[in-house]
């Protein structure tokens, strides 16, 4: 289970200063998918860096599977976020490694030996449905391909937890459903919990479970997607 509590931060510069987040707090039941909406501006993309600490709330608490984030050690952070896995807009794959490169990346960083990340990295392939594509660059991958390359890499050291900032928002309608797809597919078939920001109501109808609604900092509702986009 993933769970934020009171999370706030703010941006300061010498000439103004930023309140991109406000008392956040929410739970995420594990397997679940659960969407963040909001324009742009309101505080998504902190939100979300915040659940890895790619962004250091300056107050709360970040609990993923009972362990508080914020109370580790740099060491025991390391551990911890090998369960995060995250995934980007614009893919963010390096451009001077193969496809299957590109995955075996984050294996390769915490040592796993060349036979079990040969066969890791072939299951993942097949996963994400690009099993033909191993020995090409991301250069002649379509955008879809690029964030199916992605997904694998992301969910290389098994993650319990799937951020996904902006993930279809540089691709077609057509690629954006099939990727939305496959997300589905992933966490129904790993119980994989998903944890989104989109500013795409689509996004947030076709896959998640629940939905919060951030504007200015401030998470202004949250629940199921019937329950905050149904009108009475
Ligand atoms: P969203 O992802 O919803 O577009 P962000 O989380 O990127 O929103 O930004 C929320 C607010 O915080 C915005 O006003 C933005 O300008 C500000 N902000 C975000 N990152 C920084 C930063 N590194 N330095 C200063 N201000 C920032
Ligand atoms: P960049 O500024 O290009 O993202 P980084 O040093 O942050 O450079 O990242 C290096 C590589 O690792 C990039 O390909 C990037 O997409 C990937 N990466 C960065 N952060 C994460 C993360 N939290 N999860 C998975 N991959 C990441």
């Amino acid at each position: 289970m993933i769970e934020l509590k009171n999370i706030s931060k703010t941006f300061r510069s010498s000439k103004k200063k930023t309140i991109a987040l406000n008392q956040v707090s929410l739970k995420i039941n594990q397997g679940k998918i659960f969407g963040i909406i909001g324009k742009s501006g309101a505080g998504k993309s902190t939100l979300i860096r915040c659940v890895n600490l790619l962004e250091r709330p300056d107050e709360g608490e970040v609990w993923v599977d009972n362990v508080n984030l914020l109370d580790l050690s740099e060491a025991k952070l390391t551990l911890e976020r090998r369960k995060i896995g995250m995934i980007f807009q614009h893919f963010n794959l390096l451009s001077s490694r193969t496809v299957e490169d590109n995955i075996a990346l984050p294996l390769e960083l915490i040592g796993t030996s060349k036979r079990e990340i040969k066969s890791r990295v072939d299951e993942l392939l097949h996963l994400v449905g690009i099993g033909d594509k191993a020995k090409e660059y991301p250069a002649n991958l379509s955008g879809g391909q690029k964030q199916r390359v992605a997904i694998a890499r992301a969910l290389a050291s098994n993650p319990t937890l799937l951020l996904c900032d902006e993930a279809t928002s540089a691709l077609d309608p057509a690629t954006t459903k099939s990727i939305l797809n496959l997300l589905k597919e992933i966490n129904q078939k790993l119980n994989l919990t998903i944890l989104l920001i989109t500013h795409e109501m689509e996004v947030i109808n076709r896959i998640c479970d629940e939905v919060g609604v951030i504007d200015d900092g401030i998470l202004v509702e949250h629940g199921s997607v019937e329950d905050v986009f149904t009108n009475p």
